[in-house]
């Protein structure tokens, strides 16, 4: 039996989930091949956090685009996302003070809820907190953290309910071309899949699925890991989400009194995605232990709940890859660089308009495209703060 599909996404994570959704919503019957289950990635691993704090244009128009789908997730989307709102707040060394304050004044034009606060209005909202080492931060009162898996699983659900097809446990060994065509891919129980259209959607893999067309991604994996640490009852019931760069970390609440941590620096590079991600780098706990507890002193009499790691694909400028490339019919959707969750609604969007249409109307997402790194235009910011991942 032949198996075709107007267009075929390697990779069940939130990024294939979001593009079956957007295409199916534009009348297409997209295959999503996946080579495990939903969310089996970087997106089941996922901190969720939803904050729309980058120091890139680009990206703050594609989170606050998102943020509109995690808000109205019921409404846009149907089922569920998770989406808890937390407040979020974004530190960074006094030296990226300046830029902080010219990032918040880009988010606001865009109309992104977000202001400059002082260290005390820090404490007012979170008392526990040490403040004395910044004077400004951000803060978006409406941001906060969503369910990655739950996300994907309810992106994916949507999408087939309006005919897009997802076949889980099937791994793509082999993309067919033809006069430098994409005519499909093959599986490794030897079937094959036909489709003018086949998109890399496949995460810290992206750059095996793209070698199957010669291509060879400025790319490699990220290995992060995250605790979940038993809070205080002093602490309360919840507290802000948080990028604090001073201390090189990020962290949230999670349900149950938890608070999850992840840590900025050393965050290994180059290692095997198929790595075991039940348990975290030896030290790592250590390390967050340590971080969250300059922070929050009060974090010392807290307990460890339970650790564990993900791999995503980093690409050479830290940012996503996406667009065509290679031969004709084959797109990138990856690269997401460890920060890919938040912008999936959008990204999917954009890129649903830019395969249909010819070009993506709802945010410009061309310049993300693999021909800017031989081109000498990796995306920088306009007022940069250090690379995310040390
Ligand atoms: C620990 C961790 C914490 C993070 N925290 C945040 C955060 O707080 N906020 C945020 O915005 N981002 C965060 N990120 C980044 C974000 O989760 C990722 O950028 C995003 O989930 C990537 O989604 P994806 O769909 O591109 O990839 P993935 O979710 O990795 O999905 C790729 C899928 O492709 C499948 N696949 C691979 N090869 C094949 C093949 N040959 N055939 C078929 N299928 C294949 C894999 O099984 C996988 O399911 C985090 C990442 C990690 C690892």
């Amino acid at each position: 039996m032949a198996h075709t599909a107007d267009v075929i996404i390697i990779g069940g994570g939130v990024h294939g989930a979001s593009l079956a959704f957007h295409l199916a919503q534009r009348g297409l019957k997209p295959l999503v091949l996946e080579r495990k289950f939903v969310a089996a990635g970087a997106t089941g691993r996922s901190s969720g956090l939803v904050r729309m704090h980058y120091d890139l244009r680009l990206e703050c128009e594609l989170v606050w685009k998102s943020f509109e789908y995690f808000r109205n997730w019921e409404d846009m989307v149907g089922g569920t996302c998770g989406f808890v709102r937390t407040g979020f707040i974004r530190i960074v060394q006094p030296q990226y003070e300046d830029a902080l304050r010219a990032n918040v004044a880009m988010q606001q034009e865009l109309g992104i809820p977000t202001l400059l606060i002082t260290a005390d209005d820090v404490k007012r909202l979170a008392p526990y907190f040490e403040v004395g080492d910044f004077t400004y931060a951000a803060y978006e009162p409406e941001s906060g953290y969503a369910d990655p898996p739950t996300t994907a699983a309810s992106l994916m659900d949507a999408a087939r309910r309006m005919g897009a097809t997802l076949k889980t446990g099937v791994q793509v060994t082999e993309i067919l071309t033809d006069d430098s065509k994409v005519r499909g891919v093959r599986t490794a129980d030897g079937t094959t899949y036909h489709a003018p259209l086949v998109v890399n959607a496949a995460g810290a893999w992206a750059d095996r699925i793209a070698s199957m067309v010669g291509l060879d991604l400025p790319f490699t994996t990220w290995s992060h890991d995250v605790m979940f640490i038993r809070r205080p009852k002093a602490l309360g019931p919840t507290h802000p989400t948080v990028i604090d760069d001073i201390h090189e970390m990020y962290f949230r609440p999670e349900q149950g009194r938890l608070t999850l941590v992840g840590l900025e620096s050393g965050n290994p590079l180059g290692e095997d995605p198929d790595t075991d991600t039940e348990h975290p780098h030896p030290g790592f706990v250590e390390r967050a232990v340590d971080h969250i507890c300059r922070r929050i002193p009060m974090m010392e009499e807290g307990s460890l709940h339970s650790a564990h790691r993900g791999y995503d694909g980093l690409s050479d400028d830290q940012r996503a890859i996406i667009g065509p490339a290679g031969p004709e019919g084959f797109w990138l959707n990856c690269g997401h660089s460890g920060t890919g969750f938040k912008i999936a609604p959008a990204t999917g969007l954009s890129l649903a308009e830019w395969m249909v249409d010819g070009e993506p109307h709802t945010v410009d997402i061309r310049p993300f495209a693999l021909s800017r790194f031989a081109e000498g235009r990796p995306l920088r910011a306009e007022h940069p703060y250090a690379d995310i991942w040390r």
